[in-house]
């Protein structure tokens, strides 16, 4: 009687911690953000921040500061960026292809035996920040100084950089502040085959980096990755950034409201037109700026010349393709698109039970212990994203001065070709064999691709050509990746 008696507190103990992990925190809980959307409408603005992402929620702290200027933040996505599957470091594996998720796809990428590549993009205040693996780079010195851009080199950004920053780690102060709001921490999990990954790294001879951060030196090197965490949790732009700006009188935010196009009178912006998620009349509102006022285009990579070019900016040829009025006829909307390919090698081990997968699973369901352990002491397995050990490598196909390999080590057999595929189907499979992986990125990727629009409606997702490979160099650097990796999974060490 005594076991069955445990058995079923164990069995609710799961079932408990699988139905906080699936139902997200009500959006109720952020009344705010959670007024009606009219209110969007009701004053015309000083800024109209379109996308509560990252940037958008950064702006919206910084230009709502000294109270004198109205913003409105439209955000398409959810409002509950406190979700546990959010704060939860690990609740990553629950975030891939879900409600939190736009679920882009790139459309047959030539170099890619015409695949589509599943695009993962923040669907919630907080964007991408809220659904990424929480590492803590800033690049490197080099990055900005080659953009060549007036106000953009190293030096002008470092300052910025370390005013936002919350270094928790003691790294160096030259290099790092204290007083911001963004969270740079040590992640608080290491598994042993992680630490191990190190171990070998440095008897290959890769060096060991304690600080990807630091400036001084070159990002060469493995170690752990500072992670964008603040005790234990993931902190996001939204939790950063927004959430002091939530109360303030003269900050609205909007969630649930896509941003169909910038209005104009002329060239000037004159406010937004918005859609409601989930409207199928697409219904159109408009939300005003003040004489003078400005619209920031914070979508992300992809949404932004979205927006841009349903709102009659970009290639004049494209834009009355789609029956768009073209208000700034700019060929270069939507080009230069580019993100970094990755490949993965992926061991067995005969060491069972080691891996981090076998760590989250007991009898086929979430073990409760390491989430028992996260929600009292905000420690464990839970607050890691998986990925948080790896490094730097320039490898011969390298073509500057600076690495172009980034490694990510994974205490988890892969079970896809892809890290992608793993993630999003590792939170079904009841049981997963001991192993470990090295994803390989080709970090400073020379290929290009770009965004055009399937339709005038931003409701309707862009066609994304990735252009992964289109520069043959990232090919050589992720077969260069893979050979290391291999090499470093056989390491006798
Ligand atoms: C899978 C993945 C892993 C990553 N890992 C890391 C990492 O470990 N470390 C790191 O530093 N960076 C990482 N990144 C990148 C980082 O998250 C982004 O660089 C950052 O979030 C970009 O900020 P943003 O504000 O430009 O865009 P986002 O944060 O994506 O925000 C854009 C926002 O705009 C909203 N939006 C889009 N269209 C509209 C519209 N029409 N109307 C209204 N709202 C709209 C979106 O819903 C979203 O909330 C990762 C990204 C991904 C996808």
């Amino acid at each position: 009687m005594k076991g069955l008696a445990l058995l079923a507190a164990f069995l609710a103990v799961q079932n408990a911690v699988a139905a906080t992990m699936a139902g997200a925190r009500p959006i109720e809980n952020l009344p705010r953000a959670h007024a009606t959307h009219e209110k969007a409408t009701s004053e015309p603005y000083d800024y109209i921040i379109v996308g509560g992402g990252l940037a958008g929620c950064l702006l919206a702290e910084r230009l709502s500061q000294n109270g004198s200027k109205r913003i409105l933040v439209l955000e398409a996505g959810r409002a509950d960026y406190n979700s546990l599957k959010i704060r939860i470091p690990a609740g990553i594996l629950r975030l891939f292809k879900s409600e939190y998720d736009w679920q882009y796809e790139s459309g047959g990428e030539p170099n890619c035996e015409g695949r589509n590549i599943y695009l993962q993009r923040g669907f919630v205040l907080g964007g991408s920040s809220c659904t990424n693996v929480c590492l803590h780079h800033r690049g490197s010195a080099q990055d900005y100084d080659d953009w060549k851009v007036p106000g953009w080199t190293a030096a002008d950004v470092l300052p910025v950089f370390k005013a936002s920053q919350k270094d928790t780690t003691g790294a160096s102060a030259e290099y790092h502040g204290t007083g911001g709001e963004w969270t740079m921490s040590h992640v608080r999990y290491q598994n042993p085959l992680s630490k191990q990954f190190i171990r070998v790294g440095k008897a290959a001879g890769l060096g060991v980096n304690t600080d990807f951060n630091n400036w001084s030196k070159p990002q060469t090197g493995v170690g752990r990755f500072h992670v964008s965490e603040t005790n234990g949790e993931r902190c996001s732009g939204a939790t950063a950034f927004l959430s002091k700006a939530i109360n303030r009188k003269n900050v609205v935010i909007q969630t649930g409201c896509m941003a169909r196009r910038i209005d104009f009178e002329s060239k000037t912006a004159k406010g937004v037109t918005y859609n409601l998620m989930g409207d199928d009349t697409c219904k159109n509102f408009e939300a005003s700026l003040k004489p003078g006022g400005e619209v920031l285009v914070t979508s992300g990579a992809i949404a932004s010349p979205q927006l841009l070019m349903c709102s009659g900016i970009g290639p004049a040829e494209h834009l009355e393709s789609h029956g768009i009025p073209v208000v700034h006829d700019n060929p270069n909307v939507g080009l230069n698109l580019q993100d970094h390919p990755a490949a993965v090698v992926s061991f067995r081990t005969p060491k069972k039970g080691v891996s981090v997968t076998s760590k989250l699973r007991l009898f086929g369901k979430t073990n409760p212990i390491p989430v028992l352990q996260w929600l009292i002491f905000k420690r464990g397995l839970l607050t890691s994203t998986g990925c948080d050990h790896g490094g730097f490598v320039r490898t011969t196909a390298a073509k500057t001065n600076q690495p172009d390999l980034q490694l990510r080590f994974l205490a988890a057999k892969a079970l896809g070709p892809d890290g992608m595929t793993t993630f999003t189907q590792l939170r079904s499979s009841k049981s997963h064999e001991d192993g470990y992986s090295i994803q390989s990125i080709a970090c400073r990727a020379r290929s290009q691709g770009r965004v055009r629009l399937a339709s005038s409606n931003t409701m309707v997702k862009p066609s994304i050509e990735a252009g992964y490979f289109s520069d043959p160099n990232d090919l050589a650097t992720l077969r260069e990746g893979i050979k290391l990796g291999r090499q470093l999974c056989n390491h006798p060490e």
